[in-house]
């Protein structure tokens, strides 16, 4: 189970390598039934959420560029009618890379605002990762600021900007007749969440959107993260209560005025994740945070 997680880990802080490494003839796309006409697809990137019906297709996010054909070939065994809208829970590559590809056919693209002004120009991620700026069809083409609505395929769609967090353009997607909730990356289920500081993320500020989110669902909300299997609102809160004793680990590190490497000796991630390179240099990167 460890040299799992190690493995997990690994893959969350390597983006860049993990993005060369990618061989994407081999990513299969697997659709999971979520509640009644919503899905979401499994393949390589961020978990893409699907609602059909008459007036069409809605996806949150679009994972990466050469597998939208077989994003596309996917949807088309649930209906015949094209994508119309694509709605990004952020700007991140691993979600937003097939933008171009769905634009180009014809879809519109939606967004926080903060997202796409990410995405008109390069970006350097907390990660190391450097993102390329997209082409004008990539671009989301209807952004809000704090909330919008969609009325499509018989369900009200609210759209919400819960404050910075991961980065600061996030959004969370409720299927609200369904109860059903596409987090984006401000909940994910591999063991400690990117934060992207370079881009607006914070770990107080992942605290404080995950505490909103909490008090907008109910113990039936069926949560599709941005990352991993389908949960509950019971996951949510275990998840929260994680980030927020790694950061009173953290502050009390920051208070007894510890240098960087004197707070990695107290181990302020025991018990969540395993000590290596990965999980030392998340905890680096939120106690700058706090100096
Ligand atoms: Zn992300």
């Amino acid at each position: 189970m460890k040299n799992l997680l190690a493995a997990i880990m690994a893959c969350t802080f390597c983006l860049t390598l993990q993005l060369q490494a990618q061989d994407f003839d081999n990513i299969e796309i697997v659709t999971h039934h979520v509640k009644d006409n919503i899905y979401y697809l499994e393949g390589s990137g961020g978990n893409i959420g699907v609602i059909v019906g008459d007036d069409g297709v809605l996806i949150v996010d679009d994972q990466f560029g050469p597998l939208t054909n077989k994003i596309e070939a996917a949807i088309t065994d649930l209906t015949k009618l094209p994508v119309t809208f694509v709605v990004n829970s952020h700007f991140h590559y691993d979600h937003t890379d097939g933008n171009e590809n769905f634009g180009r056919a014809g879809a519109f693209i939606v967004a926080q605002d903060n997202a796409r002004r990410r995405m008109e120009s390069a970006q350097v991620l907390a990660s190391g990762y450097s993102q390329r700026r997209y082409d004008e069809v990539g671009l989301p083409k209807i952004t809000f600021f704090d909330a919008m609505r969609f009325y499509f395929n018989d369900e009200p769609i609210e759209i919400v900007y819960n404050g910075p967090g991961h980065t600061d353009g996030d959004a969370q997607i409720f299927f609200l007749e369904s109860n059903v909730v596409h987090t984006g990356d401000m909940f994910v289920r591999y063991v400690l969440p990117f934060i992207d500081q370079n881009n607006g993320g914070s770990l107080d500020g992942m605290i404080e959107a995950t505490d909103r989110l909490a008090s907008k669902i109910n113990d039936e909300t069926i949560i599709i993260p941005g990352h991993g299997q389908l949960s509950n609102r019971d996951d949510l809160l275990n998840y929260r209560e994680m980030l927020v004793t790694i950061r009173g680990n953290l502050v009390r590190a920051k208070v007894e005025n510890l240098s960087p490497s004197e707070m990695l000796d107290t181990d302020p991630a025991d018990g969540f994740a395993p000590t290596g390179d990965g999980t030392d240099a998340w905890l680096l990167r939120a106690y700058d945070e706090y100096r």
